[in-house]
């Protein structure tokens, strides 16, 4: 149902940003894919994505979400080689795990810019196309994280919350425009990102291994499961839907029941 229709995913080279591609593209959608990562296996999936949407094209930028004038460049290359974006997946993102009171002030500015400030801009730089065609979708990948804290995620914590307020201030600026902006709040999601965290928060906790994975992790879900990359995916497509032209300014939850409690 996505033929002819172009998405713009930051950070889809792995995680959760991949699956969304794969998801899109399965649809039809042409893709631009973003992130970092080896060149080969980038390029092995640049090209299974083409496979999978059978028609549809795919195509990869390494623009740097630090960077204002990158992502800027980045729009305008999707517009010329692909069109549209008619579909934009904020998705980029980074943590990293410190007490306030030692949490280098650099991460901070990293951490705002990637997760909160790249959003913004994105927004800014897609939107004038989306409304060209009175249509558009703008999903940002926020996080349980933007409706409750955890210890030693300040940055995290505070961009995410800080990306919701975003999405629903836009989502009330182009609601006569066709366009819906939502964020999507996954829980835990087993990826190289809650992989990364595990080393730091063993110190600054002073756990085992084992002891984050089940307390920190697994124990925030009420199910006791983790999220699949896939069933945000699928949610993310939800929202590509004619069906979901009325769902706008929402910040949909999908952790296992974590922030039920
Ligand atoms: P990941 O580490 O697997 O993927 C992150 C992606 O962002 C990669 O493609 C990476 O190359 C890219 N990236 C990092 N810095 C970048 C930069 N400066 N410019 C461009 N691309 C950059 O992580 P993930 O878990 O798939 O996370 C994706 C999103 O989901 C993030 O916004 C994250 O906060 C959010 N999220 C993740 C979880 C989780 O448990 N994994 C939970 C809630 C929300």
């Amino acid at each position: 149902f996505l033929k002819g229709k172009t998405a713009l995913i930051t950070g889809s080279t792995s995680g959760i940003g991949l699956a969304y591609a794969r998801s899109l593209a399965a649809e039809g959608a042409n893709i631009m894919l973003n992130g970092f990562g080896d060149p080969s296996a980038i390029e092995a999936e640049r090209s299974a994505l083409e496979t999978i949407s059978s028609g549809g094209r795919a195509l990869y930028s390494s623009a740097d979400m630090t960077l204002p004038s990158a992502i800027t460049a980045l729009v305008q290359h999707c517009h010329a080689e692909l069109g549209g974006p008619d579909i934009l997946v904020a998705n980029a993102g980074i943590n990293h795990i410190a007490p306030v009171t030692s949490f280098p002030v650099e991460k901070w500015d990293q951490i705002i810019a990637i997760n909160l400030t790249s959003p913004f801009l994105l927004m800014q730089a897609c939107i004038p196309f989306m409304k060209q065609k009175n249509w558009g979708r703008v999903i940002c990948t926020a996080s349980a994280h933007s409706m409750v804290a955890s210890p030693y995620k300040s940055a995290y914590v505070a961009a995410k919350h800080g990306l919701v307020g975003l999405v629903k201030t836009v989502a009330l600026e182009m609601a006569r425009d066709g366009i819906t902006v939502n964020a999507i709040s996954p829980g835990y999601v087993w990826t190289p990102l809650v992989e990364n965290q595990i080393p730091d928060t063993m110190e600054v906790r002073g756990m085992t291994r084992e002891q984050v994975v089940d307390e920190l992790l697994v124990a925030r879900h009420p199910t006791r499961e983790l999220v699949k990359p896939e069933q945000v995916a699928a949610l993310a497509l939800f929202l590509c839907r004619e069906e979901a032209r009325q769902v706008t300014g929402s910040n949909y939850s999908m952790d296992g029941g974590w922030t039920a409690g």
